[in-house]
């Protein structure tokens, strides 16, 4: 369970530092932080918490987040992190659908909870900052009076520890249940493929309530006794500063947060230290990757997977980022990945696989699998059809088992009958040097069915549409047919907390363009 993984630590460890949570300037040995979480287990019991109940939190990376993520452990109560993005009916929908005895949450996101906070009675809002809003409490108070023995609660590896919400690209965000087993095997997992051990000073600054940081970054590291440095959120130039000073050796990061590391001038900082850089969660353009080896002379290793499946579930190790540049990399160990023939009526069927080199819908299996979405069985039986988690994302694996993910299913363009998927254009035009950021999405066009659009935001201000055209056709990777027939620039493109464009934004965006006639 997650709870014993934090004692073997502290029997080991105990006083070695664990956390410093950089907002407050505050550092734990693990023997001080686990007197904090003993205390908020015992604050959460008085609350009337109880082993399955939820506890929510609406919190950005802090170490209240972190301790109460341990907490719940012990308590064997459910660990429900929210989307700090999300706004306030978004929360009340999670609320409405987890109800959870009890909501931890900070100032800065006061205004997602205050208009909806009357409206669930049976839970308590804890409130971590000063001067808690008259519909909270303090999370502080609450805390300091409580004792710091610790709680014996009786939990097995395969009760329930946690519900995420995906945000997914439409319809409402479903609850991703994730038993205590699952969590602890994928921290295994990472720790293998990101070399950790307890000499590692890793820091937190994707957010926390997302699983690629969770499982795959801070938890890992309290597993082995290693330090997290917990950056409230994410940004570049303290980044930076923080590898320096605190000699940080490895940190996760979306691909959009590594683009604002390099557009920073690097030659400033001291980053001998970092030793490993994690990517994932969203497509990284090869281009990137190489830059990324190049001003900053790290190893660097990809994770590709989804909340469902705790997430990762597969590594491109650092030897295989410039031979097998684009690819997300072979299955983790103990997972099993098919790719299969998609099925327009339902789920496809785990037998009906094609041979490599072919694309087709990535289902996998492995030992973090979800046990299945909070209320909604329809989804669930969907999803897990026959025992394999269907990812809805489209791939192939090529003769040596590594995993090339094409797109997600819903974000495919056809034109004139020819699937053309938007990852592979944008990658092309992510090799002009103007280019900051990019995505490409299908518009409806009466001929072609549809037609390739890409908004660009641009670095270079003298960057065209013709400049684009130009390598797009002189490019060996891009059909005629692929290439965008509409550049739209742009200052900013919009993404999720975890870095995934949201193409349904910009269709939206592109369809109001072409109401209004701005085309
Ligand atoms: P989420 O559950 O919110 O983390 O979203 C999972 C989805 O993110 C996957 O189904 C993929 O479409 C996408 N994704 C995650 N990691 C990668 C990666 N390394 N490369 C490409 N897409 C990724
Ligand atoms: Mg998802």
């Amino acid at each position: 369970t997650i709870g014993k993984i934090f004692d073997l630590t502290v029997g080991k460890y105990g006083n070695k530092e664990a956390l410093y949570d950089v907002r407050k300037n505050l550092r734990f040995t693990y023997k001080e932080w686990s007197f904090e979480i003993n205390r908020l287990a015992n604050a959460l019991q008085q609350e009337g918490v109880r082993k399955g109940d939820i506890v929510s939190t609406y919190l950005f990376n802090t170490e209240e987040l972190a301790t109460t993520f341990f907490a719940c452990a012990k308590l064997g109560a459910i660990f429900n992190p929210i989307n700090f993005r999300l706004m306030s009916e978004e929360v009340a929908y999670i609320l409405n659908d987890a109800k959870p005895k009890v909501v931890i949450f900070e100032k800065m996101l006061e205004s997602g909870i205050e208009p909806i906070a009357n409206r669930f009675p049976h839970t308590a809002f804890w409130f971590i900052d000063e001067d808690a809003p008259a519909f909270a409490v303090s999370y502080k108070k609450k805390v300091a009076a409580a004792s710091r023995s610790a709680i014996q609660a009786e939990i097995h590896e395969n009760d329930l520890y946690a519900i995420m919400y995906t945000s997914g690209t439409t319809g409402r965000p479903k609850g991703v249940l994730h038993c205590h087993r699952d969590i602890v095997e994928q921290s295994l997992i990472v720790i293998s493929a990101t070399k950790l051990d307890s000499h590692d000073n890793g820091l937190v600054t994707a957010p926390m309530f997302h699983c690629a940081e969770l499982h795959c970054a801070f938890l890992p590291r309290v597993h082995v006794g290693a330090t997290n440095t917990i950056l409230h959120h994410f940004e570049p130039q303290r980044v930076l500063q923080l590898i320096t000073e605190e000699k940080i050796t490895k940190f996760f990061a979306a691909p959009t947060m590594w683009n604002m590391l390099l557009q920073e001038k690097l030659d400033d900082y001291q980053l001998d230290s970092l030793k490993i850089g994690l990517y994932g969660a969203a497509p990284m353009a090869p281009a990137l990757v190489y830059a990324c080896k190049d001003k900053l002379g790290i190893a660097l290793v990809q994770a590709y997977g989804m909340t469902e499946m705790g997430p990762a579930i597969t590594f491109l190790s650092d030897e295989d980022q410039i031979s097998k540049a684009g690819s997300a990399g072979q299955a983790c160990l103990n997972h099993e990945i098919r790719i299969v023939r998609p099925n327009e009526n339902g789920p496809s069927d785990p037998d009906d696989t094609v041979p490599a080199g072919e694309t087709g819908e990535i289902i996998v299996q492995g030992p973090c699998m979800m046990s299945g979405y909070y209320n909604n069985e329809e989804a669930s039986i969907k999803s897990l059809h026959k025992g394999w988690y269907h990812s809805g994302d489209i791939g192939y694996l090529d003769d040596e088992g590594f995993l090339w993910v094409k797109d997600r299913v819903d974000d495919m363009i056809i034109s004139g009958g020819e699937n053309i998927y938007p990852r592979e254009v944008e990658d092309v035009l992510y090799t002009h040097s103007g280019v900051l950021d990019v995505a490409v999405i299908g518009q409806p066009d009466d001929r072609w069915g549809e037609s390739v659009t890409a908004f660009v935001v641009k670095k270079d201000l003298a960057l065209t549409a013709e400049m684009l055209d130009e390598v797009c056709k002189n490019s060996a990777e891009l059909a005629n047919y692929k290439r965008p027939r509409k550049y739209i620039f742009c200052d900013v493109l919009p993404r999720n907390a975890s870095g995934k464009i949201q193409k349904f934004m910009l269709r939206k965006r592109l369809e109001d363009l072409t109401q209004t006639n701005e085309l």
